[in-house]
């Protein structure tokens, strides 16, 4: 059976019997790589409205045209982990993002740490690739970027109730046994590729909200550390989510 398109569409809301015109990348994308031809099925969806079968009604100059049909999901809450971390660079940080969509992350926090190297660029592309993620694996909703902030900021502005930390000095509990307890939504602290100073070390572990929690023996890149502990949250919520 030939797999369905899925596309996140978040204008026009979608509605039995609305025609939608798509843009000329996804256009392009439809026709030229794709190669649907009128006819074909597509799923639409976004947070508010869920998905809904559409139907290619026209290609051409213009654009593809489909028409929105029936629903195949009803809306509804995605909740994930809080995902706090200092941006690696480039193409780590798109690999982050990508991955950490689609193991469930419920919203992406930048934060800038003594040793951040990297600023958030272009956060369109990040948008971008949070959408196709969510497309290609399932996903009704796609997570929010927070604006870039310094982390005793986010800290202040944010003050989450419990903040799992990933401490790589190893002394920290085993992060499976943090999770214990933890609701679905809870929020991860993952430092920058060189690591926390001694002093925002000091500064966090001196809050009362926030856990150190251990990743196992080994050093890992910052993005692996925010995987894992996206993999182990999904573990533990189980085949739900
Ligand atoms: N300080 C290291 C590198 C930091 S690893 C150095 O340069 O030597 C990047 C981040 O991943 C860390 O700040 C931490 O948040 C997380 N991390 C990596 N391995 C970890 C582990 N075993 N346990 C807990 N956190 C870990």
């Amino acid at each position: 059976m030939a797999v369905v398109p899925r596309l996140h569409l978040e204008d026009p809301p979608l509605r039995a019997a609305v025609t939608v015109s798509l843009d000329a990348a996804r256009s392009h994308y439809l026709s030229r790589v794709l190669r649907l031809a009128a006819g074909d099925a597509v799923a639409l969806f976004n947070a508010e409205d869920g998905e809904w079968r559409a139907r290619v009604v026209a290609l051409d100059r213009r654009g593809v045209r489909l028409a929105v049909e029936d629903r195949l999901r009803p809306p509804c809450a995605e909740p994930g982990p809080s995902l706090w971390f200092a941006p690696p660079r480039r193409t780590r940080l798109e690999w982050l993002v990508e991955k950490a969509v689609e193991l469930g992350v419920g919203g992406f926090r930048p934060v800038i740490t003594e040793r951040t190297v990297a600023r958030l660029q272009r956060p369109e592309r990040l948008r971008a690739i949070a959408v196709e993620a969510a497309e290609q694996c399932g996903r009704l909703t796609v997570p929010e970027f927070a604006p870039t902030r310094p982390l005793a900021r986010a800290l202040v502005e944010e003050a989450p109730a419990a903040l799992l930390f990933a401490d790589e000095a190893g002394d920290g509990r085993p992060l499976l046994k943090a999770l214990d307890g933890e609701g679905p939504e809870p929020v991860f602290l993952v430092g920058p590729e060189g690591g926390f100073t001694p002093a925002e070390r000091a500064m966090l572990r001196a809050r009362t909200t926030v856990r150190p929690v251990s990743l196992g023996p080994r050093i890992l890149r910052s993005e692996t550390a925010a995987l894992y502990m996206l993999a182990c949250w999904g573990a533990v919520r189980g085949a739900g989510g």
